[in-house]
């Protein structure tokens, strides 16, 4: 290949960083200043450029172009630097660049399978250059973060997840494939918009939507085999649970916000006992929102309280209530609910709103996964706080503007008294003169160490006792240190040790299951994982 070509192919550029021999060897003699800058002081020289940036999307839009231009400089940066970079290649800033998908476009990044492909499929996904996919993840758009439906520019989703899979858990990035289906918006804002990237029909539902996804997935299995790992991501609810019953027990398939957010929430939980005392089962839950993620959570749960206290699972789930937006999940509306609301309808007068509903309650903890950002009120906050020593506040929902609540509110209105987590990130909080450090309840924790550990076992199916695996591993990295400072999430940094413990005891899970194919099971799954997992430092050229 020229010199030429090699510095235009993001796989195996290294810009200024190719010294002599090689410039000399692949004629790119002339092509490049006469320096040679090593890869630690491109990532110097980047990070500072990317701190010029006042505006996150900026940020977002250089560092983007950097995957496309550099890809191991992209993913040294990403994992160098990952608590000052996931807020920009994840949520928040995501959401943001997922709304100006269409006029901050330049290039396409993943595969987009529009209602123009169907009976294409097969031949679409062969139009993907790499060949071995480990870990798809896929979105049709409807429900981007507690955005709505955002059509065709989900896109920014499934790429921005797939990242996270190769920085976070260790796969690399020739094996992650981001896709976005394409079946019409009911976004009018999108339909009326002449820049708009994707169909500009309304979206197609019923029989003509399970036949396009049905294609899908066979094309899937067809082309890239049983072991590819398949992630459903922000699509709405109603399709959600349908897809997972359809293809959990044919393929390799996860739900994210169903079963990721369900794995990180109940390791928070596990490590918030640290703190509380007691077992799970000492606990009241309520929810605020009862789809993917807070029916997902809620079960979770259950199971896993039945699992320590040896409570059946339908006395268990009683101690779980959810509210949605007609108000407490009880009885008397079982007929007209959705079938994943059924198991949580218990006996109670019928209760309208969240205030009423903690007053009712009296729950423990309370957890926000509603989309609707400011909903945990000072009123509601207060109420929490007023029957409960330490009362557990998760603010879920996505982005930081749908968060029920700030950590400063937490912390304030509880005065300093609440264990708080949230959905998207916040900055620590002075409140009487001490230092609170609010944690981030977010399924990253889990998916990228989660998925490694389903490809390095060869699995071929997801069982939920590898969630409970992934939950007690995270579980198990939060320490004293983080506790006292009011942490139930280990930081950030250490995210690629946390991974590869995931990884391990999912795997481990996978052959106790006998789901794994990849034998003989290594002896220390650990060490393996962190023996498979991608690193980005360049490689030198011959
Ligand atoms: P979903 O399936 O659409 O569920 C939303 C739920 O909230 C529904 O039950 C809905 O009620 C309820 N709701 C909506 N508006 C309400 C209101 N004004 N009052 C009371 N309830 C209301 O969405 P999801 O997938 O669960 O996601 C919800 C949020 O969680 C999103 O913001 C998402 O970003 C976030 N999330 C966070 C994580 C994380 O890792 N932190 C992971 C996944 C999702 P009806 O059923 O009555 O419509
Ligand atoms: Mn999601």
């Amino acid at each position: 290949a020229s010199g030429y070509s090699l510095l235009r192919d993001p796989h195996h550029n290294k810009g200024l960083a190719f010294n002599e021999k090689e410039r000399d060897a692949h004629y790119l003699r002339g092509l490049l200043p006469p320096a040679i800058i090593s890869q630690e002081l491109q990532e110097k020289k980047l990070m500072h450029s990317l701190r010029q940036y006042d505006l996150p999307l900026h940020k977002y839009m250089a560092i983007m172009e950097l995957e496309e231009r550099n890809e191991r400089l992209f993913y040294k940066l990403l994992i160098d630097n990952v608590e000052e970079l996931l807020p920009v290649v994840y949520t928040p800033t995501v959401g943001e660049a997922c709304q100006k998908y269409g006029s901050i476009f330049r290039r396409p990044q993943g595969l987009y399978i529009s209602l123009k492909e169907k009976g294409k499929i097969l031949e679409v996904l062969r139009n993907w250059p790499q060949r071995t996919i480990q870990v798809i993840v896929v979105t049709d758009g409807e429900r981007i973060l507690g955005l709505g439906d955002l059509g065709c520019q989900g896109m920014g989703i499934p790429v921005g997840k797939l990242a996270l899979y190769t920085a976070l858990g260790g796969v690399r990035p020739s094996g992650c494939l981001p896709i976005t289906i394409d079946v019409g918006t009911n976004n009018e804002q999108l339909l009326n918009d002449e820049f708009y990237i994707g169909l500009k029909q309304k979206r197609v539902t019923g029989k003509e939507y399970y036949d396009f996804l049905h294609e899908f997935m066979t094309a899937v299995k067809q082309n890239y085999g049983e072991k590819v790992l398949i992630q459903f991501e922000d699509f709405a609810n109603h399709n959600a649970f349908e897809l997972l019953a359809r293809y959990g027990t044919t393929h390799l398939v996860f739900n994210d916000d169903i079963q990721g957010t369900a794995s990180v929430v109940l390791a928070g939980l596990v490590a918030s006992l640290k703190l509380l005392g007691g077992t799970l089962a000492d606990h009241r839950f309520l929810f605020f929102g009862a789809g993917e993620a807070g029916t997902g959570i809620a079960e979770l749960i259950a199971i896993e309280m039945s699992k320590q206290s040896k409570i059946p699972l339908e006395e268990t789930r009683k101690m779980i209530w959810l509210v949605d937006s007609k108000g407490l999940i009880v009885n008397s509306r079982k007929e007209s609910l959705q079938h994943f609301k059924k198991p949580w309808a218990h006996e109670h007068v019928p209760v309208h709103n969240l205030l009423d509903a903690v007053k009712a309650i009296k729950p423990t903890a309370l957890i926000g996964t509603s989309g609707v950002g400011k909903t945990f009120t000072k009123e509601v906050v207060e109420a929490i706080a007023s029957f409960n020593q330490k009362p557990l506040i998760m603010a879920l929902s996505n982005p930081t503007s749908q968060s029920e609540c700030t950590a400063e509110e937490a912390y304030t209105w509880t005065e300093g008294r609440a264990i708080f987590a949230s959905g998207s990130p916040f900055n620590p909080v002075e409140f009487n003169g001490k230092r609170f450090v609010p944690g981030q309840a977010n399924n990253a924790y889990i998916f990228p160490g989660l998925g490694f550990g389903l490809v390095i076992s060869g699995a071929i199916r997801v069982h939920d006792d590898m969630l409970l695996a992934a939950s007690e591993a995270l579980a198990g990295q939060v320490r004293d240190e983080h506790c006292d400072k009011g942490m139930i999430y280990p930081p950030f940094s250490n995210i690629r040790k946390i991974s590869a413990h995931i990884a391990a005891n999912v795997a481990a899970k996978a052959y106790e299951l006998g789901l794994a194919t990849r034998l003989p099971r290594p002896a220390d799954l650990v060490k393996y994982a962190e023996s498979c997992m991608y690193t980005p430092s360049y490689r030198s050229y011959r």
